[in-house]
């Protein structure tokens, strides 16, 4: 699907929000969350483009997995975590090999995902309980 004759953004507008790690897209009409850039909201059809972003709190882990073999500006061993903050679903990178299911995490500091970028990003990392 090339999509090169439309001239229309394969992506639409919302494409160009790149949010940081630890936020979580938010409907500007139902509140529903969402991780992963889409074009509208998956309840209530609105425009992605409209919609807010939210900081992620606390989540529980789901599963983890480490990747050994990397592309040659990622860390190996790469620790990813399955995540889940209520409705919202993500993998993000772990700081650590220490998260097991059921964990509570939270983003922490600010990492870099790939050489080159200036971008950084927090990573996972096990939340205290209080
Ligand atoms: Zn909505």
């Amino acid at each position: 699907m090339t999509g090169s004759n439309s001239g229309v953004p394969e992506n639409g507008a919302a494409a160009d929000r790149d949010l940081p790690a630890d936020r979580a897209f938010a409907c500007a009409d139902c509140g529903r969350r969402w991780y992963y850039d889409r074009r509208r909201c998956p309840d209530c059809d609105r425009s992605a483009a409209d919609a807010a972003s939210v900081r992620l709190e606390t989540g529980a882990v789901v599963a983890t997995t480490t990747v050994e073999t990397t592309p040659p500006d990622v860390r190996a061993p790469n620790h990813l975590a399955l995540v889940r903050f209520d409705e919202v679903r993500l993998i993000a990178q772990a700081a650590a090999a220490d998260l097991s299911p059921g964990d509570r995490v939270r983003f922490d500091g600010s990492h870099r995902l790939r050489d080159g970028p200036d971008r950084t990003d927090p990573r996972l990392v096990a939340a205290e309980e209080s």
